[in-house]
């Protein structure tokens, strides 16, 4: 067992099978080699007093773990997090272990923590579900006594972690411990907990929870208890960072209304207990509310009075809103994949992470690299949301993805600011970007031998302005929200189209480059012309001259008083014009090859058999020095371009560069293989595109970069998502339609969703050889593919059927 989390042998591909034997996605019978069949059948017959919430009884929504593995414990609070996009707490014990790393993260809250003033670091938040069980006088403990069921299910379906937890102690006492807890979709401020426990022999014992929640506080923080009332238990918690932000955590613990513990229960000193004799249930609520601000002030009022509201309205109701507001999500953004149940359960599983990871209400925060998950990256937005996550919000739920680009917007004069200290204009969004907007990318990293490497991304990696106004107009052109547009859109494109006129120099050839930048493969540093940002570049200039065409047609007016304030004249405007046009791309119009940077094709060959299986971090298996100079690139570059732009770049370029690119990307990045996925996909190689895709999915599910116990890589999610729609179902825009063009793996038999387009609202239902789209709201202009090139059709409300004919071409109808 004790190599199972070493590196070395998950790079061998083998932990797949050994992390699956702890983790089952309800089908199948549970696996728990320590269960007694005897202990475990005197506990079902004991049945609760009061209802406890309960897992729903459709085992493709839950995700079960069984067990306790302390080496595999963090990989497992990471994919039992609950979060709101406003607060997520990684899945710990709430009891605690040597071996849990519990977390809650609340968004935006930072605090330079490190005493390093570039970098920010999230301020975390006091353990509010911390609840431990006394039986008399000592602390029940996973790691002493006897396991006999342990069990932990994620059910996504209500967003709600549920435990199950029988144990004999270590003096010989049987316990029955049961949790349910939750973060509000519906009440973004609320947290909630119901734990249960009982004797299941002997009895009569002193059941007693400890309350107190732990608070563990990075270096420089400050933290300060109030108790509010003795009734309930209910305290305050106020933590600030330094040079930072702040949070309050407001929290009441309570015998569960109802029940005959709320009569026989006593305050005890740090808890609230009874004697209570064999089967009879201690029940206890723990209610917890969050409210952060972005300096030191004070946020008490706010947490109190949620907390006020929270109390009010009990556990069960806060239950059941939450669950009624994740039903309602899960209708506009479900995804289903009938036929393979593995794939069923990662999409799902994206999905549920990605809705929790996003808070549509608050525009001053976004979504980090890991969520609410972990602490890697430190909660630092990068490129990962803009191209990876947010045209999942785009197409299921666009109010969430408008929010995500307000934090962008609202951070443009950290951006102006960045470009200027670097001596460029316009808007250079932060590589990795926190609370203030400015950039907050470390310098240095520690290497395998303890030496310091510089990190050149903060200063060299810029295509994520062109990358951010790529999702700007995606959103635009996909929901046709020219409110958004006009009151911020137009600005960030013009922002960033400044940049890179700016930021390109003319070259003795008479042409612009883009030297010494970092392109996506970031193997490869301050490198010239990379194909990626150029292009991108040149597409984001393009694209504003479009957006602020559109914006002097619509609203004159505005157009006027925006290129006044910016300073923006008609000779500039011509002058990025001639910019564009004058930028290299490296393509080769011959091969059809973009070369990924200048000197690219030059570089040393490696032996490709080094790098197998992938994923493979290929830096540390060559070492650095070699990596730097051989054609072996880290994630999608040439190939994440095809992808963008899909709707630009002719199919047989992108075949051609999928062709040359793909053997030699390691995926060396989490972010890498979802998007390899939706172009093999869209191309109909499904075997390349199936095994890149199941890489993806076991990013976080099996933990195959050996990084999932830090957290949840939501770059990957919607990586996953986009190559099932975008992908294998062949859904995705051009211009302001709609293209049908699914290539689905064989034992794929139908692919369902959702989706949100330009005010329509519609359900996708796909197979091998009949579609259906049922418009529901609004109208949908599709385009056919393949064969039909050009054909588009207008359709109104209702079910519309769709076959594929023996030509392979999509044809509307059922004849
Ligand atoms: C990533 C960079 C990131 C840096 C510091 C590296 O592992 O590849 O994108 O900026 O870490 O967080
Ligand atoms: C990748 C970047 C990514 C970052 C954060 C790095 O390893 O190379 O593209 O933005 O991780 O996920």
């Amino acid at each position: 067992m004790g190599c199972e989390a070493c590196s070395a042998c998950l790079r061998q591909g083998e932990p797949a099978a050994l992390l699956k034997d702890m983790l089952r996605f309800g089908n199948g019978e549970p696996v728990d080699a320590r269960t007694e069949t005897a202990d475990r059948g005197r506990a079902e017959s004991d049945l609760p007093v009061r209802p406890f919430p309960e897992p729903t009884s459709d085992p493709a929504w839950l995700f079960i773990c069984e067990g306790f593995d302390a080496l595999r414990e963090r990989e497992v609070e990471t994919w039992l997090t609950v979060a709101n996009g406003r607060v997520g707490t990684r899945g710990a014990l709430e009891e605690g272990s040597p071996h849990s790393a519990p977390l809650t993260l609340v968004a935006g809250v930072y605090g330079d923590g490190t005493g390093d003033p570039i970098v920010r670091e999230p301020l975390p938040a006091p353990d509010w579900y911390s609840l431990a069980l006394r039986v008399d006088d000592s602390r029940l403990d996973i790691e002493s006594g006897h396991i006999v069921v342990h069990r932990r299910i994620l059910d996504m379906s209500q967003g709600i972690v549920f435990r199950e937890w029988l144990h004999r102690d270590r003096w010989g006492r049987l316990v029955r411990l049961r949790t349910a807890r939750f973060v509000s979709l519906d009440d973004r401020a609320i947290l909630a907990l119901r734990a249960e426990a009982r004797m299941a022999e002997p009895g009569p014992a002193l059941l007693q929870w400890e309350i107190l929640p732990k608070a563990v506080m990075p270096e420089g923080a400050a933290l300060e208890i109030d108790v509010l009332r003795m009734q309930d238990a209910a305290m305050l918690i106020r933590t600030w960072g330094r040079n930072g932000g702040s949070h309050a955590l407001a929290l009441a613990t309570y015998p569960t209304p109802g029940t005959p513990f709320e009569q026989s229960a006593q305050r005890l000193p740090g808890g609230i207990g009874a004697h209570l004799a064999a089967g009879e249930p201690a029940s206890v609520d723990r209610l917890a509310a969050v409210a952060a601000a972005a300096s030191h002030d004070s946020c008490s009022t706010a947490a109190k009075t949620a907390l006020a509201r929270a109390r009010s309205r009990g556990f069960d109701e806060l239950l059941h809103r939450h669950r009624a507001a994740w039903s309602d999500c899960w209708r506009q953004c479900d995804l289903r994949i009938d036929g393979d149940p593995e794939a069923q359960r990662a999409a799902r599983f994206s999905v549920y992470h990605m809705v929790g990871s996003a808070d549509p209400e608050n525009g001053s925060v976004s979504v980090g690299a890991r969520g609410l998950s972990g602490m890697s990256y430190l909660m630092h937005v990068f490129w990962d949301t803009e191209i990876f996550v947010v045209p999942f919000f785009i197409y299921s739920l666009p109010d969430t993805a408008r929010t995500l680009l307000m934090y962008r917007y609202a951070n443009l004069n950290g951006a102006r600011a960045k470009a200027r200290h670097l001596g460029y204009r316009g808007a250079l969004f932060p590589w990795e970007s926190a609370d203030r907007g400015t950039e907050t990318t470390p310098e240095h990293a520690i290497g395998p031998h303890g030496e310091s490497i510089p990190i050149l991304s903060g200063l060299m990696e810029h295509h994520i302005s062109a990358d951010i106004a790529w999702a700007t107009i995606e959103y635009w052109r996909a929901t046709g929200d020219d409110v958004f547009m006009a009151d911020m859109g137009v600005e960030i494109m013009l922002e960033t189209a400044r940049f890179w006129a700016s930021r390109t120099e003319l070259g003795d050839d008479g042409r612009r480059h883009i030297r010494g930048v970092v392109g996506p493969d970031e193997y490869h540093e301050n490198v010239s012309d990379n194909a990626f940002t150029n292009r991108m570049a040149r597409w984001n200039i393009d694209h504003a001259q479009e957006a602020l065409a559109w914006l002097r047609q619509t609203q004159p007016g505005r157009a006027d008083a925006l290129l006044t304030r910016m300073g923006v004249d008609d000779d500039e405007l011509a002058e990025w014009t001639s910019v564009a046009a004058g930028l290299v791309d490296g393509f080769d119009p011959q091969t059809r090859l973009y070369e990924q940077f200048a000197g690219f094709f030059e570089m040393d060959d490696v032996d490709l058999s080094v790098l197998r299986p992938r994923p493979m971090p290929a830096d540390l298996v060559l070492g650095r020095e070699v990596t730097l100079r051989s054609k072996v690139v880290k994630q999608a570059d040439v190939v994440m371009l095809c992808h963008l732009l899909a709707d630009e770049i002719e199919p047989a370029t992108a075949r051609a560069n999928y062709d040359y690119y793909e053997p030699i990307t390691v995926h060396g990045s989490s972010l890498s293989p979802g998007i390899s996925a939706a172009v093999a996909a869209r191309q109909g190689r499904l075997d390349d595109a199936l095994e890149c895709f199941r890489m993806a999915c076991d990013v976080d599910l099996s933990d195959n970069m050996g990084n999932a116990s830090s957290g949840l890589h939501m770059a990957t999610m919607g990586g996953i998502w986009q190559a099932v729609v975008m992908g294998f179902a062949g859904i995705w825009r051009h211009h302001e339609m709609l293209i049908l063009d699914p290539h689905l793996p064989a034992d794929w038999t139908r692919v369902a969703f959702p989706l949100r387009f330009r005010g329509a609202v519609l359900q996708f239902e796909i197979g091998h050889d009949r579609a259906t789209i049922d418009v529901r709201q609004g109208a949908l202009t599709l385009e056919l593919g393949p064969g039909d090139e050009g054909a588009t059709l207008a359709l109104g409300p209702g079910r519309h059927t769709f076959t594929r004919g023996g030509d392979g071409a999509w044809k509307k109808g059922t004849s």
